[in-house]
């Protein structure tokens, strides 16, 4: 069943009409730029064609009811502008953050009914969070009849990240979901949010292959990252890491970790303005070069990845070759990998990783093939 008429379904079946709406929002995957987000970075992700389908309808009364369709049609309600932190957290944190920072901006006044469905992955990189919260918020304003730019977007799924389920994230992920569009990758600097979107050639394929290894304390570790990051830059009396450079942090005499890990963010902005030239000239072999320098540096300077997605890194990197690459996507400490080649050699690829790579938790290997170029949305498949 597709997503479409999953969510239409539940939606009919808990609250006994049709809904008057249904927003889509992507989940993405990023091709470069890990972990440069919150050092103010840029970053080139990509919209996939697994997202979140939030039907809306306006109800009868004020405030918000929600039920979550992949999680035991779990509800919950509240009042208008009455929602309370939800401990510990969960999806019911997202949406009533997300309901939060809307009615805050006056983007959400009226009553809204809700019926939430996804298919991505949860918990593997490839942002199921970011794109719930987007596609609460996008029906939230559908619902109340107001437009909401993708930046507004994107800044109230940010709010209820960070304020109500205590992950500091940057807004790479927010934004990429909200303004990215199919087939193409999101060109983002994250010091203003500017942004273009660069259609990928369409005779090149994106593979993402998840590798088993669910994450564990992933926020705390994430948390301390950005801390090493934000010493670093206090300690070059700079605004964040986008104003450093490699000479500045080698001279700073810094503790030997938070070098390590300023040196992998300066290094990697570097590398996705990079990329967006290779992808510009349509250049496989640059650009696969730059990912596996920047898994490289994941692995040995910012200390994210994890044993079994390094093997998976070079399982896809030898059977890949010279055109195209691989890397660890995501915060890390498992998840997926992101590789690009050419979309003639996808089934050879799958097929050797398929032969040569077990998750470890023995569950079957799951790989998504996205599509490249100006393509239609395929969306709710
Ligand atoms: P990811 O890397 O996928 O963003 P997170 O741990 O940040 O991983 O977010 C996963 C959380 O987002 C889930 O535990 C759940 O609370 C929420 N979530 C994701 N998808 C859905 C969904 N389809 N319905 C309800 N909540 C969801
Ligand atoms: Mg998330």
């Amino acid at each position: 069943m597709t997503l479409l008429r999953r969510v239409r379904d539940g939606y009919l079946r808990t609250y006994g009409e049709m809904p008057e709406g249904v927003a889509f929002v992507p989940g993405r995957v990023n091709l470069i730029g890990e972990h440069v987000d919150y050092n103010d970075g840029l970053v080139l992700p990509m919209p996939i064609s697994a997202g979140t389908a939030v039907a809306w309808g306006r109800g009868d009364a004020p405030g918000v009811e929600a039920v979550a369709l992949d999680l035991d049609e779990e509800r919950d309600s509240f009042g208008p502008g009455d929602a309370t932190p939800h401990q510990p957290v969960d999806w019911r944190s997202y949406l009533r953050g997300t309901a939060a920072a809307m009615a805050g901006q006056g983007l959400h006044a009226s009553g809204a009914r809700l019926a939430i469905a996804g298919s991505i992955p949860r918990g593997s990189g490839l942002s199921s969070s970011a794109s719930v919260c987007v596609a609460i918020a996008r029906a939230l304003a559908e619902a109340g009849g107001v437009q909401a730019s993708a930046e507004t977007l994107a800044l109230a799924a940010q709010s209820a990240e960070h304020n109500w389920a205590g992950v500091r994230c940057g807004i790479m992920d927010q934004m990429a979901v909200a303004a990215g569009e199919p087939g193409c990758a999101l060109l983002l600097d994250c010091a203003d949010m500017s942004h273009r979107n660069l259609p990928l050639p369409d005779d090149w394929a994106v593979m993402i292959v998840q590798s088993g290894v669910r994450r564990g304390l992933v926020d705390g570790h994430y948390n301390r990252r950005r801390e090493d990051c934000e010493a670093a830059a206090k300690a070059l009396g700079l605004s964040s890491l986008r104003h450093a450079d490699a000479e500045a942090i080698a001279r700073a005499n810094l503790d030997p970790v938070v070098t390590r890990r300023a040196a992998h963010v300066v290094e990697e902005i570097s590398r996705v303005a990079q990329a967006a030239s290779a992808i510009e000239q349509r250049d496989l072999t640059r650009l696969g070069d730059l990912m596996r320098a920047s898994h490289a540096s994941l692995r040995d300077q910012f200390e994210v990845s994890e044993a079994h997605v390094d093997r998976l890194v070079d399982l896809l990197g030898h059977a890949i070759g010279s055109e195209g690459g691989a890397r660890m996507t995501g915060g890390g400490f498992g998840g997926a990998v992101v590789a690009v080649m050419p979309s003639s050699q996808t089934n050879r690829v799958r097929a050797r990783i398929e032969e040569d790579y077990a998750p470890p938790s023995g569950a079957p290997l799951e790989i998504m093939i996205e599509q490249t170029g100006r393509v239609l949305a395929g969306e709710c498949e």
